[in-house]
């Protein structure tokens, strides 16, 4: 059943300080709402329970993209369209800037945000594999301050996360240690635009001395959450690339993940896929990772 209007609250304060201080006064009575691209598919669908809503939507606080010498920190509020078109987001952080090209058409990157995508906390997001291997960190804001997580370990399981109910994502903090890695990320999807992941990966890569020196590989959609694939990084690291290296990776992957059969896909092609990837990945980086 569609939703009503009337049934609804949505207010916008304007400004950070009086978002938080709304949301500490009832904890969990607000749902923030950004983009809107997740809340409003809730909302027509008639299965959003939240009725009472606080936009955060272009607040100034949420919006910026602040550059140092040690990291990049991406405002919770930027669009996939902001995160498109930074020059050192698409420069230094290309599998990011992937994945939000990537994610769904044109009107969507305008308004779909950072801050939602890792939130609606979806395990075929496609911000979140690239999260994942640039080691991301998450500035959580509240009346009673800031503090700081890791994005591994954020989501605790299906649509669950960290996010304590009084609090928002203010920003997204990327360290700028990977010049010189090699980078891989690949949408495996029904087609190449316009469709959710059946499989998506992002994977880092070092060589050094003819082996792998450091390599972070993670993937969506095979699992409840998105996954750091740390026993295939286990057994990769410190090796030469060869068949041999690649077939005990994919072994690896494919036992490392859970997938499930759904509308989109079924675990096996889920499975065989991510193997495939991991294969991929490591056989561009033999060829390709030292010259990055
Ligand atoms: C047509 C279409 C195509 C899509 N295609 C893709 C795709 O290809 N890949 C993909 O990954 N996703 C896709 N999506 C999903 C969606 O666009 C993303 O998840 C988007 O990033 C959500 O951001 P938002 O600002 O719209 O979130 P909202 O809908 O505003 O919010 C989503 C959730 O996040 C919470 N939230 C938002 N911002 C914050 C914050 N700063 N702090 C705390 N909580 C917050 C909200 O309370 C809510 O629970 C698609 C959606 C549509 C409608």
């Amino acid at each position: 059943m569609r939703s009503h209007p009337a049934e609804y609250e949505l207010v916008a304060p304007g400004s950070l300080q009086a978002v938080v201080a709304l949301l500490a006064e009832q904890p969990g009575g607000w749902l923030p709402i950004a983009g809107g691209t997740d809340v409003m598919v809730q909302y027509a669908a008639g299965t959003l329970s939240a009725r009472k809503l606080v936009s955060i939507w272009n607040l100034p606080e949420l919006r910026s993209i602040e550059v140092s010498e040690a990291e990049i920190c991406i405002g919770a509020g930027c669009t996939y369209s902001d995160l498109r078109a930074h020059e050192a987001v698409a420069r230094e952080f290309t599998m990011l800037a992937s994945a939000a090209r990537w994610t769904g058409g044109i009107a969507n990157q305008n308004r779909g945000t950072l801050g939602g995508n890792i939130v609606n906390a979806s395990p075929a997001a496609d911000s979140l594999p690239a999260l994942l291997v640039y080691e991301a960190e998450l500035i959580l804001v509240s009346v009673r301050g800031e503090r700081r997580v890791p994005c591994l370990g954020f989501h605790t399981g299906y649509k669950k996360t960290q996010l304590a109910p009084d609090e928002l994502i203010r920003a997204v903090c990327l360290p700028r240690r990977y010049a010189g890695y090699f980078a891989y990320a690949r949408k495996v999807g029904a087609r190449s635009a316009q469709a959710i992941s059946k499989v998506c990966i992002a994977a880092l890569g070092k060589m050094a001395g003819g082996v792998v020196e450091d390599v972070r590989i993670a993937v969506g959609s095979v699992a409840p959450v998105p996954l750091r694939l740390v026993e295939t990084e286990l057994r990769v690291r410190g090796k030469g690339i060869d068949s041999t290296l690649a077939r005990v990776a994919r072994e690896t992957a494919t036992g490392e993940i859970r997938p499930i059969d759904d509308i989109r896909s079924t675990a096996g092609y889920r499975a065989a896929v991510t193997g495939n990837l991991v294969a991929e990945f490591l056989e561009r980086l033999g060829r390709d990772g030292s010259k990055a």
